[in-house]
């Protein structure tokens, strides 16, 4: 498993995400084939997430569990993600 930095998703756009073992979560973004896990800064990989439906697009909001590191990532439109 790949991971990807929290600095490193800042302005992606993320086509598909799922949350394993109730805390990780795995990010797929657009221009990627592949998986990545999201690791905090703190080199954490415990995150509380939730989805946010915003004006211009849905977002997905985390919060590392461990530092409080709050990152907002763009969803890919919300045809994919509608429930
Ligand atoms: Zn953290």
């Amino acid at each position: 498993m790949r991971d990807v930095s929290a600095t490193q998703v800042s302005g992606v756009v993320v086509t598909k995400w799922r949350v394993v073992d109730n805390v990780q979560l795995l990010l797929t973004v657009m221009g990627q084939a592949d998986e990545a896990r999201l690791m905090c800064t703190c080199a954490r990989c415990h995150w509380i997430v939730r989805e946010k439906s915003a004006e211009g697009g849905n977002k997905l909001l985390a919060t590392c569990h461990n530092c409080g590191n709050r990152l907002e990532l763009r969803l890919e439109g919300s045809g994919l993600l509608a429930a």
